[in-house]
């Protein structure tokens, strides 16, 4: 059986169904365990919204569920064993489980490991996510209500929300398989997004977290296609979206932008940061700095202008933070390439940094690359790069205290309150402590002093507002 998408036929595995008597609940409960990165959570929400809207209801209790659905990752080796691992223990807790996401592509590896799955589905296919649930878990016809929140459902805390402006990558890495999963760029209209955007923080976001597979590309494949929003034109292209987020930061939101390659017109997005427009903040996956390693991983942007970039870029908004993250042991990386990155990430001193030892992917054609790095070299790699990032981040975290900036609120306990400053987006960067602040909400922004840093993390002073 297979189900057509946008661009090429993903096999979707649905015969289980045939033998699963249907419930005919006037409520069916669904489980969801949602896998791998942000963009995949975005699907996650798509997926429960739309089952929201139908009048299921969603349950953290996967053995009290109805009926779980599994969102997958199967980008490395390893995620795909930990999805593996995840269906079968939905399998064994529940058993009447639907698996979707990017291992869906993969429907032969699925049910030799777990042929109780009901179905598969791939990635993005949210009709026949749905589908397949409304098939194996029929609702009552009056159980239809108007179910779905103002914000449609969030996996994020309320107070943040990704806002996914594209799926698919138009590069060819060399390491990575998700165009082969997820297709060609196929970028969202931009009054859509800007819609999207601006319900979200009419709802209560205080932060958007921009994602897609290549963020610079935006609009690309639609030739920038001009929409209007609000009697304005705006062109499906990043500058655009970042100004229109920059309208709807005016209603009290935070605008991050992640996954940005270093495009020329990447410089056009800095005077909006340092207009306070959107934040001061750039996540651009570089990977790697060596010239013979980046070309080996067909990396897009790789320009030998790239330090001086950063420079142009700091010079316009001095407070811009950069979070990056690379990849040590690639096929072929020798100790001088490896010894080209340490000095290169000393001189952009770039303040977050997340690093990975470079693993195979099934399918990948850097698999093929001569130079295998041995693991425990790769290992090294890895430990002294961590340690270098270590004193970079501290220097640069040094340089911020005395500051005065906004944070953030993620939590609050009986201690105080724990935030991000702009410099830091949520799960992946540093937080700051406001020790005593037990009045504030998850979302509050608020005016800080930083008081103290250490190599991640801030402790600051709460200002008054104004
Ligand atoms: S930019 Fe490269 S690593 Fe990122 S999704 Fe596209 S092909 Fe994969």
């Amino acid at each position: 059986m297979t189900s057509q998408t946008a661009d090429r036929v993903i096999p979707s595995f649905t015969e289980n169904l045939d033998s699963v008597a249907p419930l005919g609940r006037e409520s069916g409960k669904v489980g969801f365990i949602s896998l791998g990165c942000g963009k995949a959570l975005v699907d996650s929400e798509r997926i429960l919204t739309r089952l929201r809207a139908e009048g299921y209801e969603i349950v953290a209790d996967v053995p009290g569920a109805d009926l779980v659905v599994v969102n997958t990752c199967g980008f490395l080796t390893s995620a795909k064993e930990e999805s593996l691992g995840a269906i079968g223990q939905a399998v064994a807790e529940n058993g009447r489980v639907v698996v979707t996401g990017c291992l869906g592509v993969e429907p032969e590896r699925i049910m030799a490991a777990h042929p109780e799955v009901l179905a598969i589905t791939g990635p993005q296919q949210y009709e026949q996510v749905v589908s397949a649930v409304r098939e194996a878990l029929p609702l009552k016809q009056d159980a239809f209500t108007s179910l779905v929140p103002p914000s449609a459902v969030q996996l994020t805390p309320r107070h943040y929300a990704y806002l996914k402006i594209s799926e698919g990558c138009n590069n060819r890495c060399s390491f990575c398989i998700i165009p082969s999963i997820r297709g060609d760029l196929v970028s969202r209209p931009v009054d859509e997004v800007l819609s999207e955007a601006e319900r979200l923080v009419r709802t209560g976001v205080r932060e958007l977290l921009v994602v897609s597979q290549d963020t610079s590309a935006y609009g690309l494949d639609t030739k920038y296609d001009p929409r209007t929003w609000h009697g304005v034109e705006y062109r499906t292209r990043i500058k655009d979206l970042c100004e229109g987020l920059g309208r709807i930061s005016e209603l009290g939101a935070w605008v991050r932008l992640h996954y940005v390659y270093p495009y020329p017109h990447v410089d056009q997005l800095i005077p909006l940061m340092a207009e306070g427009k959107i934040l001061p903040y750039l996540d651009i996956p570089f990977q790697h700095a060596s010239p013979n390693v980046l070309k080996t991983m067909r990396r897009p942007a790789n320009q030998e202008k790239v330090l001086d970039r950063i420079k142009g870029w700091r010079q316009a908004c001095p407070d811009i933070a950069i979070r990056s993250t690379f990849i040590v042991g690639f096929p072929g990386e020798t100790e001088e390439d490896f010894e080209f990155l340490l000095d290169w990430l000393e001189e952009a001193e770039i303040e977050r940094v997340g690093c990975f030892r470079y693993e195979p992917v099934e399918g990948a054609r850097a698999n093929a690359l001569p130079g295998a790095v041995p693991e425990e070299v790769k290992q090294q790699r890895y430990e002294r790069l961590m340690l270098k990032q270590q004193e970079i981040s501290t220097r640069a975290l040094a340089r911020r205290v005395g500051r005065t900036t906004r944070l953030i609120v993620d939590e609050v306990d009986e201690e105080g309150a724990i935030g991000r400053t702009e410099w830091d987006a949520p799960q992946v960067d540093g937080i700051t402590f406001l020790q005593g602040e037990t009045d504030l909400q998850p979302g509050d922004i608020v005016p800080v002093r930083i008081d103290h840093a250490d190599e991640y993390d801030f402790w600051a002073t709460r200002l008054p507002a104004g």
